[in-house]
C-alpha cells in the first residue's frame, strides 16, 4: 500500500487550485482539495464575477441618459439595490454548485474545511481533525483584503468583501485607494447614484498604466462628477450622528455613509503551518516559487495570488494547470507572465496588453507611439461627454506593436482580439493590412498612419 492517502492535496478551492485539481485528476492522480470558505474562491465569490454584475447594473443610468437623444423615453428610471444583491447573490450560489460539481465529476474530493500544513507530505484538516499523506502539496490559498494603512477609526472601513453583502446602497461612499479595484468601484457607485469620492494618495489613479490612460480615466471620471481626492490620505475616521467623517491629510472633513478601503491585498499565509517547513515568505506574505511553481520544499508547490506574481483570475488559472501538468502529466510547462492582456471595468472600461509608452522608451530604447483620441459615433446623438483613446506603441527596431491601450466602450473586449495579435508578435505593418471594420470603434487600431510627436524621456539613451 502507498505511504500516501493522496496523490495531491490542493488548499484552497479557487481559481488556481480547482483548475489544479481536475487536470491533475485527469491524468489519473488521487486528489482531494479542502475549501475554508466557498468553492469557486474569490473570482467567483466576491470578485471578477459579482463585481462585473454590478459594473453592468451601473451603466444602465447612462445608458437611459443616452436613450434620449435616440428618441426614447424611458420615464423616471429607479434603481433597487435590494434586487441586485438578491440577483447577483442566486447566480454566484449557481456557479459556486457548478464549480463542486465540476470537481466532484472529474473525481475530485472536495473537504469543506480549513487545512494547514504539517509536514512537508502531511496536511491537517482542522474541521474532521484528520491528518491526510500527500505525495505533494499544493497551496491555493489567494489573498485578503486589508483595511492598510492603519489609522484610528480604520475599523469603519469596508473591504470588497463586504462590498457585496451591503444591505442598502450607501448615498454617500469613499473609496480609499488607486488601483483597478478602487477605480471599478468608484465607477459602479457613481453609476448606481451613490455621491463618490475617490481619496488616493497618488496624483494620478492606476500606477503602473500609461500616462495617457491615467489622465483620460481621471478626466472621466471628474466629468462624470467624481470627487477625485488625490495627493491626500485619510488620516481618521469617526462615527457622527450623520455618518463617518473621515479626516484628510489637507485637514478637510468627508462626510459619508460607507468608507471602502481598496489599498491593497495580502496573501493568506497566516497560521498556514508553512514554518513547519521551512517556506520563509516574502516582505508582503507571498511564497517564494520557482517557473515551474515549486517551493524550496520539493514536495509543496504554489499557484496563483499566495505567490503574488501576476493577481488574476486566468494566471492562477494557468499556473494551476501548467503545475498539474508538470507534475502529474509529464509535461512540464512554464507560464509566460511577460504579455497579459487586462482590464479595467471601469466605466469608461481600459483594455491594455503591453508596455505602457514610459516603459517602452526603457526597454525597447526607441519607439513610436501612434494614439488618437475621439468621440464614439453614439456619442454624436446620445451627446455623452465620452471619449475613446486608442494608442499604439512600436519597437523601431523590429517594428513590433509592443503595447496597446485602449479607453472606452467596450475595451476588455477589444483587447483580448488585440492581444492575441501582440502575442503573435504583430508588427506595425500587420496592424495596418489589416482591413478597417466599419464602422466600428476599434478600426482606428488598424488606420493610425502617423507616429505622434513624443519625447524621448531624459533618462533614456
Ligand atoms: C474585487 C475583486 C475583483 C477582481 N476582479 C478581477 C477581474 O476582473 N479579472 C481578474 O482576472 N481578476 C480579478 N480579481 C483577482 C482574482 O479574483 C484573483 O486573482 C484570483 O481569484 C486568484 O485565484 P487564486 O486561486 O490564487 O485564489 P482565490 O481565488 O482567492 O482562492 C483561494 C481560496 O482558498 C481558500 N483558502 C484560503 N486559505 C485556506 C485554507 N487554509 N484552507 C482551505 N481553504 C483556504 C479561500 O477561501 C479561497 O476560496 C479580482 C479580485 C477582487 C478582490
Amino acid at each position: 500500500m502507498s505511504q500516501f492517502d493522496v496523490d495531491l492535496f490542493v488548499i484552497g478551492a479557487g481559481s488556481g487550485g480547482v483548475r489544479a485539481a481536475r487536470i491533475a485528476a485527469s491524468y489519473g492522480a488521487k486528489v482531494m482539495i479542502a475549501e475554508e470558505y466557498r468553492v469557486g474562491g474569490t473570482c467567483v465569490i466576491r470578485g471578477c464575477v459579482p463585481k462585473k454584475l454590478m459594473v453592468y447594473a451601473s451603466r444602465f443610468s447612462l445608458e437611459f441618459e443616452e436613450a434620449a437623444g435616440f428618441g426614447w423615453d424611458v420615464g423616471d428610471a429607479t434603481f433597487d439595490w435590494a434586487t441586485l444583491i438578491r440577483n447577483k447573490d442566486k447566480e454566484i450560489d449557481r456557479l459556486e454548485g457548478i464549480y463542486r460539481t465540476n470537481l466532484e465529476r472529474s473525481g475530485v474530493t472536495v473537504v469543506d474545511s480549513r487545512a494547514v500544513i504539517e509536514d512537508p507530505h502531511t496536511v491537517h484538516v482542522l474541521k474532521t481533525g484528520e491528518r491526510i499523506r500527500a505525495r505533494y502539496i499544493l497551496v491555493a490559498v489567494g489573498a485578503h483584503p486589508t483595511l492598510e494603512p492603519v489609522i484610528p477609526g480604520g475599523e469603519l472601513g469596508i473591504t470588497s468583501n463586504e462590498v457585496f453583502h451591503l444591505k442598502e446602497q450607501p448615498k454617500r461612499i469613499m473609496i480609499v485607494g488607486g488601483g483597478y479595484i478602487a477605480v471599478e468601484f468608484a465607477g459602479v457607485f457613481a453609476g448606481l447614484g451613490s455621491e463618490v469620492t475617490l481619496l488616493h494618495r497618488g496624483d494620478k489613479l492606476l500606477r503602473g498604466f500609461d500616462d495617457d490612460v491615467r489622465d483620460a480615466l481621471g478626466a472621466s471620471y471628474a466629468q462624470r462628477g467624481i470627487n477625485l481626492a488625490l495627493g491626500r490620505t485619510a488620516q481618521r475616521l469617526d462615527r457622527t450622528p450623520d455618518g463617518i467623517a473621515a479626516t484628510l491629510s489637507d485637514g478637510s472633513v468627508v462626510t459619508v455613509d460607507q468608507v471602502l478601503v481598496a489599498t491593497g491585498r495580502r496573501p493568506n499565509t497566516k497560521g498556514l503551518g508553512l514554518e513547519k517547513v521551512g517556506i520563509t515568505v516574502d516582505e508582503v506574505g507571498a511564497i517564494p516559487v520557482d517557473s515551474y511553481s515549486q517551493t524550496l520544499i520539493p514536495s509543496i508547490y504554489a499557484v496563483g495570488d499566495v505567490t503574488n506574481r501576476a493577481n488574476l483570475t486566468p494566471i492562477a488559472i494557468r499556473e494551476g494547470h501548467a503545475f498539474a501538468d508538470t507534475v502529474f502529466g509529464d509535461r512540464p510547462t512554464i507560464v509566460d507572465h511577460d504579455l497579459i492582456p487586462t482590464a479595467v471595468f471601469s466605466t469608461p472600461e481600459i483594455g491594455v496588453i503591453g508596455c505602457s509608452e514610459a516603459a517602452a522608451w526603457a526597454r525597447y530604447g526607441d519607439i513610436d507611439v501612434y494614439k488618437t483620441a475621439f468621440r464614439p459615433m453614439k456619442a454624436t446623438l446620445s451627446g455623452a461627454h465620452e471619449r475613446m483613446l486608442m494608442k499604439l506603441i512600436v519597437d523601431k527596431a523590429t517594428g513590433r506593436v509592443v503595447g496597446v491601450h485602449i479607453v472606452g466602450h467596450d475595451a476588455g473586449e477589444m483587447i483580448q482580439l488585440a492581444g492575441v495579435a501582440v502575442t503573435m508578435g504583430a508588427t506595425k505593418a500587420d496592424f495596418d493590412r489589416t482591413v478597417a471594420v466599419h464602422p466600428t470603434a476599434s478600426e482606428e487600431l488598424v488606420t493610425m498612419r502617423t507616429p505622434a510627436v513624443v519625447k524621448r524621456p531624459v533618462a533614456v539613451g
